[in-house]
């Protein structure tokens, strides 16, 4: 797509989270757009950049690194967020780059974060991924395992966790998780909640969502449809 298209579905998308939030008594400010960058072609990213968008999210760690180590130089303020699963052996290297990431789900990869944070001097942000449709195949610790994970990873790991990530099952109307999810989050004191993409960010930020991840609705078919 080309440069101005990327900028007018931008002006487009944040108009409509502001109209949500506004709608749902909430500041028009409340809610920030993560650009889900994953798969895209280069072009279409620094139309983006050049349109003033600074919060991108990624799936993967070495993808992310291609793609940004060479544009966070000439773009300081980037708020780059790890949204897809994280093995441990790649702790290190999410550390090193992410500001945030969305996908702790489990106490042995909460235990590695810490262990990278304290080597590199960094605290990137950490959210919680919650399995709110308990899905066997889908990232996210089930929601009856969260308790003990957010005191494993706050406590014991002394982790800057800062709220709570979801992706509900395709085919189910994701209101009901979304809701589900900003209860668990009000329940431990958490403000951040990340939840929505394309199809159903107005409903998430109707239900709360401080970060929305948009991807295609933005950028256009990603290259590889299944990544
Ligand atoms: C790919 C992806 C998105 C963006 O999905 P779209 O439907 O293209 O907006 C959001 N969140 C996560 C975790 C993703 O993997």
């Amino acid at each position: 797509m080309a440069a101005a298209g990327i900028a007018l579905r931008l002006g487009a998308i944040r108009t409509r989270i502001e109209a949500a939030a506004a709608a749902a008594g909430r500041p028009r400010d409340a809610v920030t757009l993560v650009a889900v960058s994953k798969v895209q072609p280069n072009d279409r990213i620094d139309a983006a950049l050049a349109a003033g968008q600074r919060v991108y999210g990624e799936n993967r760690v070495q993808e992310a690194e291609g793609r940004w180590r060479s544009r966070c130089d000439a773009v300081p303020d980037l708020d780059l967020r790890l949204i897809g699963p994280l093995q441990t052996n790649k702790a290190r290297d999410a550390v090193a780059l992410f500001d945030a990431i969305e996908t702790v789900d489990r106490p042995k990869l909460a235990t590695a974060l810490a262990e990278a944070m304290a080597k590199a001097g960094r605290r990137p942000d950490c959210l919680i991924q919650v399995n709110t449709g308990e899905e066997p195949q889908k990232a996210g610790v089930l929601p009856r395992a969260l308790d003990d994970l957010v005191r494993h990873a706050v406590e014991a790991c002394g982790l800057p966790v800062r709220g709570l990530m979801c992706i509900p099952p395709v085919d189910e109307p994701p209101a009901l998780h979304f809701a589900l999810l900003a209860d668990m989050a009000r329940r431990h004191a958490l403000p951040v909640l990340s939840m929505g993409m394309s199809a159903d960010f107005e409903t998430a930020v109707r239900y709360g969502a401080t970060h929305v991840r948009v991807g295609t609705a933005l950028f256009g078919d990603r290259l590889n449809p299944a990544a």
